[in-house]
């Protein structure tokens, strides 16, 4: 390609002597198109009929003299290369010449063709350069990602005002830091770092995502990418580091996974979500040994409500239900939305014991009905609105989950059949079970209003065999079943509140019974034991409504022994120690009941007001086949003389068994070996001697 050339002189013996020498020259071997202008007035139009490549300057034109010729030129011809023509040597002028923005320059009279060609050449490549390194700045410049280069010590030499956009960090700020402190928030693990330096020092390109810190110390996720730059050698000079906040694709992505994963209306995990914590969860069964339910729960007049108030009434409706059930549960269980009025409880956590396990997805399953029941208010409309609610158990690992959807399903028709508003279990058995407990419950109120619970006395003796004092052991004299034994109902009297009631009814004929042998010099002596359950020691109105009963029934309070167990004790320690205190200094005695099964703590028996341990009868069971048993008897009985307490044997049976505990120490016992359980007027009277 032709190179064009516009020669600018107006002196006629200059400009031919230079065209001449242009004409022996040759740019990649061709010689130059030369064009000449005697004035800037001529150059400009020349220049409006082409473009040159490169313009030779003479400053002293008719029309223009000087730098300013400089000036007018490049204003011309903002890309073109300049080199002057210059009249005289003057290093000075030719410096301020180059600093206008001339490429080069040429002394009249002192170049020739080989002269002039090459400076031509330089001109033209460094023009270029100069040009590409402009559109490069320019395009850092622009560019939305964040650029930053570093030395090799990664100090910070240049960036770009993305960057400073992105950090916040001024240019200025950043040329003072190191590419390590910019990293460093505090927010990536220490091997993201490790793996970051460990690749650009091998002179690798790091490519990753760290969280990192604005000025202003706010996160935000960032896309890097660290190039390090080697010298002729091979040797890191620098480092590039090129940066993205993705933070805002961050958040669409969050939107978008929520979109896949939660219901919109109701912002609950949707049937995907649901699934995928289903799996997890019963993952989870298989390593714990806990187990799971789920409850399927269906309105149960959605359509009619929907179809009479309108589909925003029905949304208003299933945002509020969606609100209500997640208050309903725990913080780690799932809510889920299946679509339409159908909704799952995932449970997680439950026992490993079925027993317990429906009963505690009963209770939440109650607790759902109970607060699906309670009024609506819509767009300030008073509405009700009752599920139906079938559940089933899950605890197997193997087990398919849609199978156990299927079977939520249809234990929530069941419950539809029975008349809805109500719920069901999958499972038959849970199922009855679940009834019989109902029933049972309803029997234990009829049971306590119509009088047919009744106390038994135990004997408790010394070690020489004396009756000291009693145990009253609750019965239920069941109209059906005949007399049946606290351990078919003091769980569920407990779970139910019941047992508050209960116990002060057996509180009340206990100190009844106090009062009574107390007025009968044989039997004056006698202590009672009365078995108190959790909920009815932590009752608010215990201590007061235990020492009202003993004042109106005139019984003693000394006489009175209150067996608590372990983990009554355990749970919450300083109100329980304040009110055993208080009871005590009333008089009223504490025996530590089923010792041995629970925590025993050295230190919590040394901060409560005990006057007795009672060695729980499983150990007394096999005192003598099991060392074992033995060894914790042995320890119960010496840890009661280190504390000063008096120690009690319940379930001996045997002579045998008598006399291990005794020979090690025990000084009271209880047991059949003595006398049964037995209803007041079979109570064992002492012997009285004929003169007594
Ligand atoms: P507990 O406090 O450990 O009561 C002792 C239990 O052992 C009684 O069972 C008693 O009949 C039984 N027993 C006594 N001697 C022997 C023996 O030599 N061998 C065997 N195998 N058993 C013996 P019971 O009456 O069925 O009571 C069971 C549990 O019910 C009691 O255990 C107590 O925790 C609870 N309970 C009983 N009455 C009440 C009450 O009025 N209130 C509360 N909250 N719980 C009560
Ligand atoms: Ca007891
Ligand atoms: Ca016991």
């Amino acid at each position: 390609m032709t190179v064009h050339i516009l020669l600018v002189e107006d002196d006629p013996g200059d400009a031919g002597l230079t065209a001449a020498y242009l004409r022996q020259t040759r740019f990649a071997g061709s010689a130059p198109r030369i064009e000449t202008a005697t004035s800037l007035r001529d150059a400009r139009g020349k220049i409006a009929e082409a473009l040159p490549d490169l313009v030779l300057l003479d400053l002293a034109l008719p029309d223009s003299s000087g730098l300013a010729t400089v000036t007018a030129m490049q204003a011309l011809l903002p890309e073109i290369p300049i080199v002057v023509l210059s009249g005289q040597r003057d290093p000075e002028f030719e410096a301020q010449v180059l600093e206008a923005g001339a490429q080069d320059y040429l002394v009249k009279g002192e170049f020739d063709a080989e002269h002039i060609g090459r400076t031509i050449r330089h001109a033209r490549t460094r023009a270029r350069l100069e040009a590409r390194l402009k559109l490069q700045d320019a395009a850092l410049q622009a560019v939305a990602s964040g650029i930053i280069i570093t030395d090799a010590d990664a100090h910070i030499l240049w960036s770009n005002p993305a960057f400073s956009q992105i950090t916040g960090y001024s240019r200025e700020e950043a040329l003072g830091r190191t590419l390590r402190e910019l990293l460093r928030s505090g927010h990536n693990d220490a091997a993201v770092y490790e793996n970051l330096w460990q690749t650009i020092r091998a002179g690798q390109v790091w490519r990753g995502e760290l969280v990192s810190k604005r000025r202003d110390d706010s996160l935000y996720d960032e896309e890097l990418a660290i190039t390090p730059v080697r010298d002729a050698h091979g040797a890191i000079q620098h480092f590039v580091t090129v940066q993205q906040d993705i933070s805002a694709r961050r958040a669409t992505e969050e939107k978008i996974r929520q979109l896949a994963f939660f219901d919109a209306l109701t912002e609950l995990p949707n049937r995907r979500l649901l699934h995928d914590r289903l799996r997890q969860s019963l993952a989870g069964c298989g390593r714990n040994q806990r187990g799971g339910a789920l409850l399927f729960i269906d309105l149960d007049n959605f359509k009619g409500l929907n179809d009479s108030l309108g589909h925003d009434m029905g949304d208003l409706l299933l945002i509020q239900v969606a609100r209500r059930l997640v208050e309903c549960v725990r913080e780690g269980d799932t809510v889920a939305r299946l679509g339409g009025d159908e909704f799952v409880v995932m449970l997680e956590d439950l026992s490993g014991n079925q027993d317990e396990a429906v009963h505690q997805a009963e209770a939440v399953g109650e607790k759902i009905l109970a607060t699906l029941n309670l009024p609506y208010f819509l767009d300030g409309h008073e509405q009700h609105s009752t599920p139906s609610i079938g559940i089933t158990l899950f605890h197997d690992p193997r087990e398919d989950i849609d199978d156990l959807l299927k079977r939520a399903d249809l234990a929530m028709y069941q419950a539809k059949e029975a008349g809805r508003n109500t719920l069901r279990f999958f499972d038959h058995a849970m199922q009855t079970r679940v009834e019989e407990r109902a029933t049972l419950e309803q029997e234990l109120r009829r049971g306590l209003h119509l009088g047919q619970f009744l106390l038994y006395y135990q004997p408790q003796v010394d070690a020489a065999g004396r009756v000291i004092g009693a145990e009253a052991l609750l019965r239920w004299n069941h109209p059906r079943r005949g007399l049946v034994l606290p351990g078919e109902f003091i769980q569920l009297a407990e779970e139910t509140g019941l047992i508050v009631s209960l116990g002060h009814w057996v509180l009340e004929q206990a100190c009844r019974q106090l009062a009574a042998w107390s007025r009968d010099p044989d039997l004056a002596h006698l202590t009672l034991a009365v078995n108190v359950s959790a909920r009815q020691f932590r009752h608010p109105d215990f201590a007061e409504r235990t020492l009202a009963l003993l004042d109106q029934c005139g019984a003693a309070p000394n006489r009175l022994k209150l067996e608590l167990t372990e983990s009554l004790l355990l749970d919450n320690l300083e109100a329980t120690a304040e009110k055993m205190s208080l009871l005590k200094a009333h008089g009223i005695g504490f025996a530590l009941d089923d010792f041995g099964t629970g925590y025993s703590s050295l230190a919590y028996l040394r901060r409560l007001p005990l006057d007795q341990l009672k060695i729980d009868r499983s150990f007394v069971k096999d005192v003598l086949a099991n060392p074992n048993d033995a060894v914790i008897a042995r320890t119960i009985i010496a840890l009661g003389q280190s504390l000063g307490l008096p120690v009690i044997a319940e379930g001996v049976e045997t002579t045998l068994q008598h006399d291990f505990l005794a020979s090690h120490g025990c000084g009271d016992f209880q047991g059949y070996l003595y006398g049964r359980p037995v209803p007041v007027e079979e109570f064992p009277r002492p012997a009285r001697d004929a003169n007594g």
